[in-house]
Order: C-alpha cells, then structure tokens, then sequence
C-alpha cells in the first residue's frame, strides 16, 4: 500500500512570526480533525525549519521538509543549503525540480539526478517534481516530455533507493493559475507515469510508488482530484498558506 501525501509549498512567502502561528495552527487542526493516516509534509523556507521544529513535537503526523537542496556536500556555494545541512536539523523531505526552479534558476535533469543521489545519501525523502508547459501539451508532446524528465531524473538509482522517491505531477499551466488539470487530465498523467515506472522497476515498485499532483489544487477541488486512482495526495502551494483551507485539502485525502 503507498503512502497517502498532502505536502504543502510555502514558496517564499511568510514572516517567521507568521510561520510559527501557521504552523501552530495546521498542527492543532490536524490533531484534531485528521483520523485518516495520509502524512502531512510542511515545506516551509529553509531559515525557518529549525524553529519550527519543536511546535510539532509529538505530532507524527506532520514533517518538516525543504524546498531545495544544494547537489554538493558542501563548499564555496555563496547562498544555498546541503543536503547534510538539512539532515543535521532533522529535516525528512525535500522538494527537488519544481518547475520555478528548473524555469528561473535553469535546474536540468542531469543536475537534479545528483540532487537526488545526495538527498538520499542523507536520509531525506525527494519529492521529485514534473510537469510540462502549456505549449508542450498543445504541442502533444507533454506526455514524452515528462516521461523523459523521470528516466533522466530518477532512472538511475537501485530499486531500493527509487522506493524512497515521491513523485509530484504539477502541470506548470496550472501552477498559481487557478487553472487546475481536470481529475481526468492528472488520472491521465497519473497512470502514464506509474506505467513508466513500471517498465522500468516492476509493477511492484510502480504500485508503492506516491504520486502527488500540484497545480491549483485547493478545498474546493482537491477531494475529486485525490479520489481518481493514481492519485495519491497532492503538493499544495497557494492553498497551503491558510490553516483552514490547508487542512479540509487534507482532509480530502482519505
Ligand atoms: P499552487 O502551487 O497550488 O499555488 O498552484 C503548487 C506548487 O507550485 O507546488
């Protein structure tokens, strides 16, 4: 059986005051509101991970993740942050190739490959994203294009290592839009993509595999969203900067 996932995308958004309340108050919600076994992921800026640690002492249903990772160790990196470096604050996940950084700090899959690789050298969980621009869709070319992003991405590691990856479908046409996919459009894509796992680990593999969609998702549509079959939970962004909205989207992944 996989692993139901709701993982919210704070994005450079909030103060750290304002991070601590939000946080407080997803984690009160949760604890009493969420009977269903779905893992709640909060990747919040980096800066501001170790503080909120401790408000969600005891809650085990929620972890902490990062929105990047550096791919080297460590060295002269003026800015960025290690996988070692989360590691060493007991940091669980961290989102790799979301779109804004394969489009605004031109991330490419051979660089997100080693990402990957120093991510789970360190114990961290990559949530691996893909998705493809609106024209690579009217082009009919969106369903290679993805494809190509996983083998060249991911394909290389053992099945072992790959049982640690979740994978996040976000449609970069729906991403901040209000334009979200139809349930059918990410079941669509969904199921391509566990397809493609397949044929290259085994349905096995493929089957425990989550697979989360982003783009758009919010209260009002995430529950048809993460009804469809091979979809697993969701990678939340606008929506996961309000407690209450946060929580019914978490709430819809039963
Ligand atoms: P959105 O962002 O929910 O605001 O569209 C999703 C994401 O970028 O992860």
């Amino acid at each position: 059986m996989r692993k139901k996932i709701v993982a919210g995308n704070w994005k450079m958004n909030k103060t750290l005051d304002e991070a601590v309340a939000l946080v407080s108050e997803v984690s009160n919600m949760i604890k009493d509101e969420v009977t269903s076994d779905v893992q709640v992921v909060l990747c919040t800026p980096s800066l501001y991970l170790t503080t909120l640690k401790p408000y969600l002492e005891g809650q085990t249903r929620i972890a902490l993740g990062a929105q990047n990772c550096h791919e080297k160790a460590s060295g002269a990196y003026t800015g960025e942050i290690s996988a070692p470096m989360l590691k060493s604050i007991g940091i669980s996940y961290v989102i790799l190739g979301h779109s804004e950084r394969r489009q605004y700090f031109g991330e490419t899959n051979a660089q997100l490959a080693e990402k990957v690789n120093i991510a789970l050298a360190n114990g961290l969980t990559p949530i691996f994203c893909c998705g493809e621009s609106l024209e690579q869709r009217q082009n009919e070319i969106h369903l290679d294009f993805v494809r190509t992003q996983l083998t060249e991405g991911l394909f290389h590691l053992s099945p072992e290592q790959f049982a640690n990856i979740v994978i996040a479908y976000e449609p970069i046409w729906a991403i901040g839009t209000g334009l979200t996919a139809t349930s059918d459009q990410a079941q669509e894509m969904h199921e391509i993509l566990r397809k493609h796992i397949a044929s290259h680990y085994g349905a096995e593999v493929a089957d425990n595999t989550t697979i989360l969609y982003g783009g758009s998702a919010n209260e009002k549509n995430a529950a048809e969203l993460f009804a469809q079959p091979d979809v697993d939970g969701g990678l939340i962004g606008g929506a996961s900067l309000k407690s209450r909205e946060f929580t019914t989207v978490v709430k819809a992944n039963k």
